[in-house]
């Protein structure tokens, strides 16, 4: 833990404040919602109020790192400039906002940007096994629950179900809102936010499910059909599974992210304009973080990485087809955490009483 807060130190190259929730969790330990954590050259200080600071001492254990509360005359912004000094803070650039940057003018605090950015892109053993846990939680729980689903049943059952089950199986919660989006409109849209929409015979369901724990994320998308699928939708289908094994194929350390979406991508040839998002993204203790798998993309994966591979088709009217893995990047290619299976499961569409 001492070697992270050494990471900050190297990159601010002095002062460092850090002011998202997720870096500061990642250097501190701590998880609540209010604090700020400067790191100096050889000290470093948890900034939070009086509701966190007996859960900031305890989350931050034998860490080097104190706990400063603030108070009535010491807000955030005198704490940190007082401790600082006449230095400046490096900040990353988009966890500040307009009146932070106000208040420390009015200080006389001066802040620089700089790019905390790939901090906490490689991930430790320990990191990687929470991860995995979250992974598995979430394919237990949906292995319970595509049992459950037939016509009839909505989309919200469908969602309440997993996000109860992944509890159950010792997940903190949802990793983000469970998306389950079926028939011929709702799965042609990639972030569909479930509905009382009931399923009928034929529908595609797109279900996009991930667990938290201990504050990681886990993320998956499969695509299912109840009943029988149309040709037209097994084409579809068959597209997705071969760039999204295009799209595995291509992880690996040193090679651009560019490049594993422009691998998926290629597969769908003349059906590419139906796919509109990024190939996938790295998730940790955030959902979606650095690196990017899209064509704009200039980073290159790096071993220890955890990303997405998640290509997908979508027609508004016809439907959508996503599937989606999580993945360790390791030297001999794509480490898999998420297992559940992948073959197009045509739901028995069972006649109603
Ligand atoms: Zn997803
Ligand atoms: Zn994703």
């Amino acid at each position: 833990m001492i070697a992270r807060l050494d990471a900050i130190r190297r990159l601010a190259d002095g002062w460092g404040l850090l002011t998202d929730r997720s870096d500061v969790r990642w250097a501190s330990g701590f998880g609540g919602s209010s604090g700020w954590l400067l790191v100096g050259p050889d000290q470093a200080h948890l900034v939070t109020d009086a509701r966190y600071s007996e859960r900031a001492r305890l989350e931050i254990g034998s860490r080097p790192i104190d706990v400063v509360t603030i108070d009535a005359s010491n807000d955030r912004y005198r704490i940190v400039g007082r401790l600082a000094g006449e230095r400046s803070i490096a900040v990353r650039s988009s966890a500040v906002t307009m009146d932070d940057l106000a208040r420390f003018e009015s200080l006389g605090t001066r802040l620089r940007p700089v790019d905390f950015s790939g901090l906490r892109r490689i991930k430790d053993p320990l990191e990687v096994e929470t991860i995995r846990r979250a992974a598995s939680i979430a394919d237990r729980a949906l292995a319970d629950v595509v049992a459950l689903i037939d016509v009839g049943v909505t989309e919200v059952d469908v969602r309440d179900e997993l996000d109860h089950r992944m509890r159950r199986y010792g997940a903190d919660g949802p990793s983000y809102d469970t998306i389950v989006a079926a028939g011929p409109r709702h799965s042609a849209v990639p972030h569909h936010q479930p509905t009382r929409y009931a399923f009928a015979a034929g529908d595609p369901i797109v279900i996009d499910v991930g667990a938290l724990v201990d504050g990681y994320h886990s993320d998956m998308t499969r695509t299912f059909v109840v009943g029988e699928p149309s040709d037209h939708f097994r084409r579809w289908y068959s597209a997705v599974a071969e760039a999204q094994k295009a799209g595995l194929d291509a992880v690996r350390p040193g090679v651009e992210c560019r490049v594993v979406h422009e691998e998926a991508r290629r597969r769908f040839g003349d059906e590419a304009p139906w796919f509109v998002h990024g190939t996938g993204h790295g998730v940790g203790l955030d959902i979606h973080e650095e690196p990017f798998l899209n064509g704009s993309s200039a980073a290159t994966l790096c071993e220890g990485e955890v990303v997405t591979v998640e290509p997908g088709l979508y027609r508004v009217g016809f439907g959508g087809v996503r599937i989606e893995d999580l993945v360790v990047v390791r030297s001999e290619g794509a480490d898999i955490l998420t297992s559940s299976p992948k073959d197009l499961l045509c739901l028995p569409s069972r006649p109603t009483t």
